[in-house]
């Protein structure tokens, strides 16, 4: 294998809080160069709204909050990669706080969130529910005032180069189509999540699986792709990104009615409206279907004066459609939000290509098992940010086997990406959505395969990981976390394993030492 040249820069594809932190920390060892896609810090962190989770109050402590990670992951987590996100925690709260992110405070220490799932108050936000944007003034602010990182914004990366079996730099495009060819010593891919693989997401635009689908191109595995998390509650007005209707509304006591105007929570679980995310996601979209037109939230029975003080974005978000939050019935809708699969990487970021790290969303590290507990997507990307610079530092040249495949070039562009874009993501949203089933999934792959390759990129992109997605999706006859199969509504223990993909061909994530003490441990005690 040919060694990285030290005088070459690493390359980080994206600019938001993994991308940020990653140029930041590699900027240490080295030269770097960020791509991005667009204006700088434009991706999921700055729409982020609740916060960082992280054991910071003297009455909490990193075992909770692990506990509460593995609960939700319902049996899938990477235990040390549960361990880490936890452990590092309060760490990348002080880092995020030396690179001038402004948490909010009360009585001079840090004001702490309870979120849903978890067992104490620990998500530390910024701004009330402005976290993401907070984030990234300060990180963007950063990365602009480092004289070590070359800036490159309106640049997309389209291929990562590969030369004797290890990642050795990026083509791109400039905002004009032009090509380019950049070498790099190492390529950190930080792009992203996935929503746009269907049409109601809370995702921005640019989330369109080019990481994942790069890094497959180039030989490296994905994993997980069957896991996406949906949130139950997006506004369900306009085509772009879905405006967030927080969990907290509900709180305040606000329900959910059908088209007919009953109220359908209670029968589901007996938390109502405030049962597990998925559950409600799922009852939501089974009314809707059930009965045609969508559901709704309604607070006219609460104080008015008092939902518009309480809820001045959703008000707002509302008002811009028409409507008022306090008086009438809003609109709402489950929405792709967060993608728990893509680039299989260990808690360093390498994925199984050497030379090629994968943080923030884009990464699949099982740190989150079936089901990510709120708050724990920012912290999962600030901490695998971190271990990647420090394996650049070392040199970022010990590399642990794994299962690559010869890479291959992405089609030449045509036409008509929209209409792929728009089949595409129906057939993911009927088939591979909410609740998934063997007839829908199996529907879903045939729609998928017969929408053709080579219309643009971000939809060759698409179109690559969401065949993947589906085809996982069958793999997985059961239900577990975040993956609904009607068909299947239980866990079954024997596929308490990892799905993940290289060449287009499956094979089982490898338990780690600890999952695999831990399962000797379980049965000796049976
Ligand atoms: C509405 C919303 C609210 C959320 N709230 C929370 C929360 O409160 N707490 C929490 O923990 N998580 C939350 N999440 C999830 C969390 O925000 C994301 O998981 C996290 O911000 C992802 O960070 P990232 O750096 O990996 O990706 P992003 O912030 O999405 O950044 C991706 C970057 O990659 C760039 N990019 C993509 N493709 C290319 C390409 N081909 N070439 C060049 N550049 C490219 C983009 O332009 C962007 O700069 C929320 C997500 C959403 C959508």
């Amino acid at each position: 294998m040919a060694r990285p040249h030290p005088q070459e820069p690493v390359i980080v594809v994206g600019s938001g809080i993994a991308g940020a932190l990653a140029a930041l920390g590699a900027a240490e060892s080295g030269p770097v160069v960020v791509i991005t896609e667009g204006a700088l810090g434009d991706g999921s962190t700055r729409r982020a709204q609740g916060g960082i989770a992280a054991a910071v109050d003297r009455g909490d402590s990193v075992e909770a909050h692990l506990r509460d990670t593995l609960e939700a992951g319902a049996g899938l987590c990477d235990p040390e990669a549960a361990a880490a996100i936890c452990r590092e925690g309060p760490a990348q709260v002080t880092e995020l706080l030396s690179r001038g992110v402004v948490f909010d405070r009360s009585r001079g220490r840090l004001r702490l969130a309870r979120e849903g799932a978890h067992s104490a108050a620990r998500v530390v936000h910024a701004g009330g529910d402005a976290t993401g944007a907070h984030i990234v003034a300060a990180l963007s602010a950063a990365l602009r005032a480092d004289p070590r990182i070359e800036l490159a914004e309106a640049e997309r990366a389209t291929e990562i180069l590969v030369r004797d079996g290890r990642a050795a730099g990026l083509r791109t495009a400039g905002a004009d189509g032009t090509p380019r060819e950049r070498a790099a010593r190492a390529v950190a891919l930080a792009s992203g999540g996935m929503g746009w693989l269907y049409p109601r997401t809370t995702n921005p635009p640019g989330a369109t699986a080019d990481g994942p689908a790069l890094a497959a191109r180039a030989g490296a595995a994905l994993a997980d792709l069957e896991l996406v998390q949906f949130h139950p509650t997006a506004l369900a007005l306009g085509d772009g990104p879905l405006a967030l209707v927080s969990e907290a509304v509900r709180g305040e006591g606000a329900v959910l009615r059908d088209a007919r105007g009953r109220r359908f929570m209670p029968e589901v679980h007996p938390m109502a409206e405030l049962g597990p995310r998925d559950v409600v996601a799922r009852a939501i979209a089974r009314r809707a279907a059930e009965l045609g037109g969508e559901v709704t939230l309604d607070l006219r029975h609460l104080d008015a004066a008092e939902v518009r003080r309480r809820f001045p974005t959703v008000a707002a978000l509302c008002a811009e459609h028409g409507l008022d939050l306090a008086r009438d019935p809003i609109p709402v809708t489950p929405a792709a939000h967060y993608a728990i699969g893509g680039i299989l990487a260990d808690m360093a970021g390498r994925s199984t290509l050497p030379g090629l790290f994968a943080v923030g969303e884009c990464a699949a590290t099982g740190a989150h098992g079936a089901n990510r507990l709120a708050s724990n997507g920012l912290l999962e990307a600030a901490v695998l940010a971190a271990g990647a610079s420090e394996a650049l530092a070392a040199g970022g040249d010990a590399w642990p086997e794994g299962p690559t495949s010869p890479p291959a070039a992405p089609p030449p562009s045509g036409g008509g990406a929209a209409a792929a874009r728009a089949a595409l993501r129906e057939a993911m949203w009927c088939g591979v959505g909410v609740e998934r089933d063997a007839a829908g999934i199996a529907a879903a792959q045939r729609a998928l395969l017969a929408i053709p390759e080579g219309t643009d990129g971000a939809a060759d992109n698409l179109l690559l990981v969401g065949r993947l997605a589906a085809a996982a999706a069958a793999l997985r006859t059961e239900s577990r976390g975040a993956h609904f199969r009607r068909d299947h509504p239980r866990p079954d223990p024997a596929q308490a394993r990892r799905i993940a993909w290289v060449g287009g061909s499956p094979f089982h994530v490898p338990p780690t030492r600890a999952a695999r003490r831990r399962r000797a441990l379980a049965k000796e005690a049976a």
